[in-house]
């Protein structure tokens, strides 16, 4: 691959959040983008690293090595691809203004002043690949003009889970209820993966055999009487695949097929099949 290539340029997130309109999409209508060439990384596998230059003092390492890792794993429950932490790297930066011909292929995490078209953005994301759609490399600028604490660390994370669908191989998506969508979300809708970004990324990778599960499960934390707080981790146990919700001290699974529930009663209750739910969540954008 001699030829030229390159870049998917992007974006993220305007500093101020707002709430945009639904748009008239035809219910369980997807209009995700792919890349040009639908440009993916071979075998669903990711390598990154995390540089901590320039980390904001209010954030550790471990704090943002976290926040990454929990996005990661949302799109991992939609998809088969893999993300494949190699550890902190300092003696490579990320890199978007690189060519085919310097970059480093070290796909990089860090942390740097956006400036000049860039800089009304929280965070940007740089990929590269070659004509027949093979993944070379792609970097992630945090913007550290902005002041991330602990207080807004689930904003970081919702902005880390933007860029990562960048990363993967997703341009903006056409359909609002998705967190590819420009105009941007909230961070607090950019937390959780809608249809459109499910379906995006199985396009490319194939579907997750956790995928349903995840998108029920998302679309339940909908119901904040019985799952809170929203956007728990998925986990899994004895054959169930399953979220924990410690403030409303409950379980939501699934295990052949089966949703389960368990309140704060402790009793494990059958509450049908999966299918009996899912057209109702996809139908709501999940
Ligand atoms: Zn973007």
């Amino acid at each position: 691959m001699k030829r030229l290539i390159l870049l998917g340029a992007f974006l993220a997130l305007p500093a101020i959040a707002q709430d945009f309109s639904r748009s008239a999409a035809p219910e369980n209508g997807f209009s995700y983008v792919l890349g040009d060439v639908q440009e993916h990384w071979q075998g669903g596998q990711i390598s990154w690293y995390y540089n901590p230059t320039n980390q904001p003092a209010g954030l550790s390492t471990e704090d943002v090595v976290g926040l990454i890792k929990i996005a990661t794993a949302k799109w991992e429950g939609m998809c088969n691809l893999q993300f494949n932490y190699q550890g902190l790297i300092t003696s490579a930066a990320p890199m978007l203004d690189a060519t085919w011909n310097t970059i480093d292929r070290i796909n990089v995490i860090g942390w740097a002043v956006l400036t000049g078209s860039r800089a009304d953005y929280d965070g940007y994301t740089q990929w590269w690949y070659d004509a027949s759609g093979n993944m070379a490399d792609a970097d992630m600028v945090l913007n550290s003009a902005r002041t991330w604490t602990q207080s807004n660390k689930q904003s970081l994370e919702a902005l880390i889970t933007h860029e990562l669908g960048h990363v993967l191989g997703l341009q903006h998506s056409k359909t609002s209820e998705s967190i590819m969508y420009v105009p941007y979300h909230t961070y607090s809708y950019q937390r959780t993966l809608r249809g459109d970004d499910a379906q995006a990324c199985a396009a490319l990778y194939g579907a997750s055999s956790n995928a349903e599960s995840n998108r029920l499960f998302n679309w339940a934390e909908q119901y904040p009487n019985l799952f809170a707080p929203a956007v728990a981790a998925s986990a899994t146990y004895a054959g169930y695949y399953y979220r924990y919700y410690p403030t409303t001290n409950s379980y939501v699974g699934t295990k052949d097929g089966i949703v389960w529930y368990i309140g704060p009663d402790g009793q494990l209750q059958n509450l049908g099949p999966m299918g009996n739910y899912l057209g109702t969540a996809y139908g709501a954008g999940f």
